[in-house]
């Protein structure tokens, strides 16, 4: 037995379980709640009737399931979460399913970092967690939180413990469900509930349980269909029972990407294409919103829980959080921001002259900024530049947001000094972080001109589907775009942000862009937090909420 803990605090008095504080994100970067993933060596490589034939893209280096030993999956799920990272710091673990061990389904997880939680800079320690949980299908997650604490209690994948062994699950969730309070209001009356934590996930957890009652073993595509009739919102889930059955599940919006592919006789899932795809998996699709991926008596198939509906994919995934390597509705995400650059560039009505430079924000406006640049034959230079090891241990509250800005970058003056600086920017939240921005880039680094040209429609309204933006009162564009506005800023709306922000210029992408940028239709786009129009009826009454009580905390707490 090793001396791993299971829940292990890192840092905790010793004896006690204290939650730590809140870390809120450094600057102004915004966070998404989780990743997800999933494995399972199979008994046989699927039939090509469940998995279809696609010409696979070429593999460079080992394939896949040449790195899987005696079918224990558990040693790749760490580095498939490591790719996963971008998606939540906060936390990580997996579940691991053993039909040899007394604990055939268990479940290591603790706060940090995946290296830190995963205690990959201790060979000895990492290994220990490797074999002794050790299994043929095994879930993992990487947090952040959108609502609920920051300690071990909050980590992922939740493990509900029963002796039946369809009762005893243990599964790992990316998104938000947006009617969270009404759902548990409703389950605390009606049905004598209590729960102990502040978050989605416990709830769902629960009403998971009261879908496999009873004595006989559910079909698992029957206990999605109940649950997602009771859910409004965002959820990816991947699921894992001590039967050794497994599924991953995407809503019925496909709010969030999820991936899957098999290579001989793995199966793998991840919330983002390039996690497979860097483990050694090719011809990697996306699960169709509303169906699922299931694994029942070591064979997979697919099903559909909801009904057939249109997507609503977060734009956001394509603007800010995926991984730039990921590809997500076949639209890859570094195409899709070098688009929106492309698209700045031909709205672009400034009069440009040898000064002009074109600066990225680092690390998400770079390929903006690169076709930007491209696109107007300007040159593209590194005139501000991110600290990368200030990490996630700044502990911050969002008053000191952009002093820590200016401890993040450096504005290079032999790059800036007299030049008219088109700064690129990925999106604007709440302005903190730009506002500091420009102000070294004038200041220190001693632009002549600042420009800023945003790769994201104005934000306007809050995110209830998992991105941390949750109230109308910390936005910036809320207060001063008027009455009517259709998605198209007017000049004199530009002139006002512009004056807020000091800025010579400011330019944002168009909502009507948007989906020629991702090559999808918009129709099929999630464009709540760019319009305030959401495709749930949840989120169109929490907005009503928001607006009534401007604000006001988070309007789903
Ligand atoms: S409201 Fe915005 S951030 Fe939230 S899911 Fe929709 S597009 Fe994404």
């Amino acid at each position: 037995m090793s001396s791993v803990p299971r829940f292990a605090i890192i840092h905790a008095p010793a004896g006690r379980r204290e939650p730590r504080l809140r870390m809120a994100p450094l600057s102004e970067d915004l966070f998404h709640n989780c990743g997800v993933a999933a494995l399972y060596w199979l008994d046989a490589p699927p039939a090509a009737s469940v998995v279809g034939r696609r010409r696979p893209r070429k593999r460079n280096g080992p394939a896949a399931d040449a790195n899987v030993r005696g079918g224990n999956v558990t040693p790749l799920m760490p580095m498939i979460l490591l790719d996963l990272q971008n998606r939540g710091q906060l936390a990580a673990g997996l579940s691991s399913y053993h039909p040899g061990r007394d604990q055939r389904l268990d479940t290591f997880k603790d706060v940090g970092t995946v290296a830190e939680a995963f205690r990959m800079s201790h060979p000895a320690k990492h290994q220990a967690v490797l074999e002794e949980y050790a299994g043929r299908a095994v879930v993992g997650h990487t947090r952040y939180a959108t609502c609920g604490l920051d300690d071990a209690r909050y980590a992922q994948p939740f493990e509900r413990h029963h002796g039946r062994l369809w009762k005893w699950f243990a599964f790992g969730f990316n998104g938000q469900i947006a009617n969270y309070t009404e759902y548990r209001d409703r389950l605390k009356a009606r049905r004598h509930y209590h729960f102990t934590l502040k978050t989605d996930t416990e709830i769902l957890m629960h009403a998971l349980a009261y879908h496999l009652r009873g004595d006989a073993v559910p079909d698992l595509s029957r206990v999605m269909a109940a649950l997602s009739r009771s859910l409004d919102g965002a959820y990816n889930l991947v699921f894992l029972d001590a039967m050794g059955r497994m599924f991953a599940a995407r809503d019925p919006l496909g709010f969030r990407p999820l991936s899957w592919a098999v290579e001989g006789r793995l199966l793998g899932i991840a919330s983002e294409s390039v996690a497979l795809s860097n483990a050694g998996f090719r011809d990697i699709r996306d699960i169709p919103a509303g169906e699922m991926a299931v694994v029942e008596d070591g064979r997979l198939r697919f099903e559909r829980f909801a009904g057939k509906k249109t997507h609503a994919h977060c734009f956001f995934e394509w603007v800010y959080f995926s991984n730039v390597g990921s590809t997500i509705a076949d639209t890859s995400v570094y195409i899709a921001r070098a688009r929106s650059g492309e698209r700045l560039a031909e709205a672009e009505d400034q009069t440009l002259d040898k000064s002009c430079i074109v600066v990225p924000v680092p690390d998400t406006a770079k390929a903006a900024a690169d076709a930007y640049a491209f696109a107007l034959g300007l040159p593209c230079l590194e005139g501000l530049l991110r600290n990368r090891y200030i990490g996630r241990t700044f502990i911050q509250p969002s008053t000191t947001r952009g002093r820590s800005a200016k401890g993040k970058y450096t504005p290079l003056p032999a790059i800036l000094a007299g030049k008219r600086v088109f700064l690129i920017e990925d999106s604007i939240v709440r302005s903190t972080t730009l506002r500091a921005l420009a102000g070294m880039i004038r200041t220190r680094g001693r632009a002549k001109e600042v420009h800023v040209r945003v790769a994201c429609p104005p934000i306007v309204a809050p995110c209830f589907y998992g991105i941390d933006m949750s109230t109308l009162g910390e936005l910036f564009a809320p207060k001063l775009v008027r009455r009517g506005y259709d998605g198209v800023p007017t000049p004199a709306t530009l002139k006002r942000m512009a004056g807020e922000l000091d800025l010579d210029s400011l330019k944002y992408l168009a909502v009507p862009d948007l989906g020629r940028c991702l090559n999808i239709d918009n129709r099929h786009l999630c464009l709540g937090c760019v319009t305030g129009k959401y495709p749930t009826p949840w989120g169109n009454k929490l907005i009503a909420k928001a607006r009534r009580g401007r604000n006001a905390g988070r309007t789903y707490e």
